[in-house]
């Protein structure tokens, strides 16, 4: 059993530790809200998500002068702020497609590993491609994944064309009639425009072999980067095909608060959340479980 409250350590302390001393400090409510927005603040939640949750606070708060009624409050508008989109996976069906898509470094070969492990071990039979074909090193990251885990892995040549090693693995994924494909895409920035169109070649050919696919695209991004991950982000919203987040490194983070500002700026769920190197450091994920390792 995963214990998310220690995975989250340096997170929960950052922000729950924080509250337990303002809420002990036996200051007013307007005193406490204008300090616990700087907390907010502090934490990575990103200032106009911060804005949002203290502004509800005032309103909802006018009946509880109590730390523990503003506590389970804040607890409550956490939960609402996570589950604005939905979080429920789409890769149940045989014959679904998951493509990732994320900056180098971020954890993309590694969190897909992690998902076809789990999709695995839940009696699913998976594939993996490379097609980032323009670094040799994740070809091989992932063929090494592959053999940890019995997993088939599709590759290209080096330098070919992404499509076309999509294609091929979409083609032995048909023949072999398998329950899931997992596309590692390559995450350069410096040719930004490039990257996406690229995205939406890939996107394109596989909806033309499967009506209903891909599923789901995940944009990794890596949460010890805090806000920051909000800026890289954006270079992808101009990807129109995403589905949701995969969130990084939450482990040995202090600045997993940007999960909230992620889903409330960028309007994405965040579905799977990676908190550790090993390949069962994955967790589907919980608004609610996740607001009560921070708080509770
Ligand atoms: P990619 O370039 O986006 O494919 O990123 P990688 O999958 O190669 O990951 C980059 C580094 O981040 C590797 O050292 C991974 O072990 C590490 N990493 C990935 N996910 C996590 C995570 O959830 N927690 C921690 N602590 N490290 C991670």
């Amino acid at each position: 059993m995963i214990n998310l409250k220690e995975k989250l350590s340096r997170t929960r302390r950052n922000i729950k530790h924080r509250i337990d001393e303002l809420l002990a400090s036996h200051k007013n409510r307007e005193e406490i809200l204008d300090d616990l927005m700087e907390t907010l603040i502090l934490a990575d939640i990103g200032i106009s998500t911060t804005e949002k949750i203290i502004e509800h606070l005032r309103e909802n708060s006018r009946k509880t002068d109590s730390p523990e009624g503003i506590r389970a409050l804040l607890q409550k508008e956490i939960v609402a702020i996570l589950s604005q989109q939905p979080v429920e996976v789409g890769l149940e069906q045989p014959q679904s497609v998951a493509v990732f898509v994320g900056v180098n470094g971020g954890g993309k070969t590694t969190s897909l590993a992690k998902l076809a492990r789990h999709y695995q071990s839940n009696g699913k039979q998976v594939m993996m491609v490379a097609a980032d074909t323009f670094r040799a090193a994740a070809q091989e990251q992932l063929s090494i994944w592959g053999k940890r885990l019995n997993i088939p892995v599709i590759r290209g040549q080096y330098g070919a064309d992404p499509a076309s090693v999509t294609y091929d693995a979409l083609q032995s994924f048909k023949a072999k009639q398998f329950d899931l494909l997992l596309i590692d895409t390559a995450g350069r920035i410096h040719t930004n425009a490039n990257l996406m169109s690229e995205l939406e070649k890939i996107q394109k050919i596989i909806s033309r072999e499967f009506v209903r696919a891909p599923q789901e695209v995940f944009l990794v991004l890596d949460a010890s980067i805090g806000q920051n991950a909000l800026i890289q982000a954006r270079e992808f919203l101009k990807f129109s095909g995403l589905t949701g987040i995969f969130l990084s490194k939450l482990d040995g983070t202090a600045r997993g608060g940007c999960a909230l500002s992620i889903v409330d700026e960028l309007r994405l769920p965040i579905k799977f959340i990676g908190i550790g190197e090993g390949d069962s450091d994955i967790l589907p994920f919980s608004p609610v479980e996740f607001a009560d390792a921070l708080l509770s």
